[in-house]
């Protein structure tokens, strides 16, 4: 066994770019959650600085289609 069978890579964080200022972020914020013509939707991330700038949404799982 060799110390790269104790640690192995770990995948980097899940990133997403914002919706405000377009810069990419490591801890994405879910701001809203479009519902497109297609089946799923499209969910919208801000940065953790934009984020409380930003009037929330509905999250995924959330959102009550309409008729
Ligand atoms: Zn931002």
């Amino acid at each position: 066994m060799s110390i790269t069978d104790l640690f192995p890579p770990v995948s980097p964080a899940p990133d997403a770019e914002c919706c405000e200022c377009g810069t990419r972020t490591s801890a994405p914020v879910v701001v809203r959650h479009l519902v497109t013509g297609s089946s799923h939707g499209v969910t919208l991330y801000a940065c953790p600085l934009c984020a409380p700038t930003l009037t929330p949404g509905p999250h995924p799982g959330e959102v009550v289609r309409k008729r």
